[in-house]
């Protein structure tokens, strides 16, 4: 019989045939553009992480040149929405199979300003962009059809109710280091699908993937300024918001309040997704194995730097030895280090942005000031390059960092709990909600915790896997956000929506509440009303 690995394997295989042709009808029809360049007021060095080097230089832009881009993108933009759904589900499908078929490439880039490993950049941001692409293409036209209406409401009987959807106009994206392809480029497809043009800022220290991914798209016809990046520091992103109609921004919990700011003062909508301090709950009758590897695999996936990494693990009390025992022996079998040797080379690669080292050393130093003890890693790895060891932390508590803020690296503490209910108070005593995680054989009841927990997202035995799930939404709860990304909410927020009413039939000249008021008619009303809407009970 075969395992059940073979039948995966057999699953990608099939899938990879379907995909293969399909992607053989899709016809170039739409011409190559040219690269546009913005003028540079200043360069950016993009460094790889996991050796120090310069990679190359970016322009930094300013005020002006993203005033520039904002025109050129309102100009492009009514051409673009004019290819409709099909055209533009083209255009994204022809990106898909540019993806795949440059997928060294771009996992060559994103290793390169992120230092993570290989198998990082392929499974959790190739792969993501590989599946967006075709969702979007294939999902956004029925999640923005013209919805036909019915309505009780007497005096709309015989009328035309329809509720509809249109693009914005142009749209800001505002994206942080840790997933340059999936965080940054990923909310373009469903803005650029539902008709928008799009500037996208990429964090200043990994810009170069949204650089080749829009390079990419012109070359699978997507028209010149739908899509531009503007590459710059802080500063550039807040100038983005001044010019665009919309801004999705992901990234801090302090830089999100700013942008809420500023979207406010311009009262343009803001979808926000922000920081995370992701819980786990092991519960005593739960596959201690499959918890542990859960824990280990989502605590230190991307060396820790994902926004619904498990940041935090509280243990029933009669499972917590094993569990620790389990954890930190696989903790301590990863390998860190240099990642460009491909797949399989490290499990943890480099700390991306240069001052998230220093939180990761300050949460370690405190937790331990406070009474943790370190038993796994715990030290920064000397030598060229930013890495930090894998690391696990134990006897810990909430007056430490490690367990209330976000500390974005590859550590995990654990702390012991007397039951669910204190697991639960403990979850939920943070000012963040993205993610969240219960662990336990009995599904219900971890169905039952998870409930309880105040996160956008919760998963029993499993953990981060409803991202890759782009039917659900994906928002945060409390500070970690306010909108989400994917499902039809994920599609729909780049829109405005239109109430449209026609009447078309029984057109009387004159309405029964016009002008002029007469006693018997306003009565004859009241007394409708008081028909229809006074027949319930007070109890
Ligand atoms: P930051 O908030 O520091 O930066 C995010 C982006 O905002 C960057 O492009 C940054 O530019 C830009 N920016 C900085 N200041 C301003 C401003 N005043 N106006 C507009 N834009 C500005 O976040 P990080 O890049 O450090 O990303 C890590 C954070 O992102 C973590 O908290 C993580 O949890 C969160 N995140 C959340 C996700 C989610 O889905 N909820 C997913 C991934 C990450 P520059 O970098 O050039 O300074």
């Amino acid at each position: 019989m075969a395992s059940v690995e073979q039948h995966v394997e057999q699953e990608i295989l099939q899938a990879g045939d379907r995909v293969a042709e399909a992607s053989e009808t899709i016809e170039a029809e739409v011409p190559v553009q040219a690269p546009t360049q913005a003028p540079p007021t200043g360069e950016i060095p993009v460094e790889n992480p996991a050796t120090g080097e310069t990679v190359r230089t970016v322009p930094d832009l300013g005020a002006d040149a993203v005033a520039e881009m904002a025109a050129r993108g309102r100009r492009a933009q009514p051409e673009w929405a004019a290819y409709g759904f099909d055209g533009r589900a083209r255009v994204l499908l022809r990106a898909q199979k540019w993806l795949m078929d440059n997928s060294q490439r771009v996992a060559d880039t994103i290793v390169s300003e992120t230092g993570k490993t290989y198998e990082d950049a392929n499974l959790a941001e190739i792969g993501y962009a590989g599946n967006a692409f075709g969702f979007w293409a294939k999902n956004g036209p029925e999640y923005l059809a013209d919805e036909s209406v019915k309505s009780s409401q007497i005096l709309v009987k015989g009328k035309k109710l329809i509720q509809r959807y249109r693009p914005l106009g142009l749209i800001g994206v505002i994206g942080p280091w840790n997933y340059p392809l999936t965080n940054s480029f990923g909310d373009c497809i469903p803005a650029l699908m539902a008709g928008n043009s799009v500037i996208l800022k990429p964090s200043e220290i990994t810009p170069l993937t949204s650089l080749l991914m829009a390079e990419g798209l012109r070359e699978c016809g997507l028209p010149e300024n739908v899509l531009q990046i503007a590459t710059g520091r802080g500063e550039t992103g807040a100038a983005l918001i001044e010019h665009v109609d919309m801004i999705m921004f992901t990234g801090s919990t302090k830089t999100g309040r700013k942008v809420a700011e500023a979207a406010a003062r311009r009262l343009i909508p803001a979808s926000l997704e922000l920081g995370g301090k992701d819980p786990m709950i092991v519960l005593s009758d739960a596959d201690l194995e499959r918890a542990a590897n859960f824990a280990t695999y989502f605590s230190m996936q991307n060396a820790g730097q994902t926004c619904i990494s498990i940041e935090r693990v509280y243990v029933e009390e009669p499972v917590y030895d094993e569990f620790v025992a389990k954890v930190s022996a696989k903790v301590r079998a990863l390998r860190v280090g240099n990642p460009d040797g491909g797949f399989g080379t490290v499990e943890v690669g480099a700390i991306t942005f240069p001052p998230q080292l220093d939180t990761i050393k300050d949460h370690v130093a405190d937790a331990v000031q406070k009474g943790a003890r370190v038993i796994a890693g715990g030290q920064q790895v000397p030598g060229v390059g930013r890495f930090y060891e894998p690391t696990v932390l134990v006897d810990v508590d909430h007056t430490m960092k490690c367990m209330t803020e976000e500390t974005f690296g590859p550590t995990l503490p654990i702390m012991k709990v007397a039951d669910a209910d204190e697991a639960v108070r403990l979850a939920n005593d943070s000012p963040y909600g993205l993610g969240a995680s219960v662990f336990s054989r009995d599904a219900a009841r971890g169905e039952a915790i998870a409930r309880r927990l105040e996160a956008g997202a919760a998963n029993v035995n499993d953990a981060m896997i409803n991202y890759t799930v782009l039917e659900l939404p994906m928002g945060g709860a409390k500070t970690s956000g306010i909108g989400s990304r994917h499902g039809a909410g994920g599609i729909r927020k780049y829109c405005s929506q239109q109430a449209i009413v026609v009447t078309a039939r029984m057109a009387m000249k004159k309405e029964l509440f016009m002008y002029p008021y007469k006693t018997r008619t306003s009565r004859l009303l009241a007394g409708a009303f008081k028909l229809m809407y006074g027949r319930g009970k007070r109890d």
